[in-house]
């Protein structure tokens, strides 16, 4: 649990309080190793009947996104969905069947693409978003 421990001195390093709502979402993140939404937050911590009030989930996981621990990744099907900051930006391929996400690496991360859209239209890029939606390897079969 070493990346566990490395994570809360960094959230106690930024003044946040290192509550344990904030623990189980963090521990979650980590064990889960893909994106999970609130929703599945909500039912691993009811499986483990931790008590907590849905209110105070919600405001400390937008602290943590706020303070860069986590980030939100949004397949545009209404549930947003989070994973620790690794510090690598990527992208993201999701299954529509069965909901399967792999986390995708763009080489030069689509700089070029950013590069000749300013030379040709002045238009300064700040961020971007782009995710793959498809069938996984089981769903084809
Ligand atoms: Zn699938
Ligand atoms: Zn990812
Ligand atoms: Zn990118």
């Amino acid at each position: 649990m070493h990346r566990f421990e490395a994570i809360l001195e960094n959230i106690r390093k930024k003044g946040l309080r290192d509550s344990k709502i904030k623990r189980k979402v963090i521990e979650y993140l980590l064990k889960a190793n893909k994106p999970l939404s609130i929703g599945e937050i909500i039912e691993l911590l009811d499986q483990e009947e931790f008590r907590f009030n849905k209110t105070s989930l919600y405001r400390e996981t937008d602290k943590l996104l706020k303070g860069g621990f986590i980030t939100e990744i949004d397949f545009l099907d209404g549930k947003k969905r989070y994973e620790i900051n690794t510090g690598t930006h990527h992208h993201h391929a999701i299954c529509t069947k069965c909901k399967k996400i792999v986390c995708v690496e763009i080489p030069n991360n689509l700089e070029e693409v950013e590069k000749k859209l300013f030379q040709d239209t002045q238009f300064k890029v700040e961020d971007h978003v782009l995710e793959f939606f498809g069938t996984c390897k089981e769903c084809s079969k």
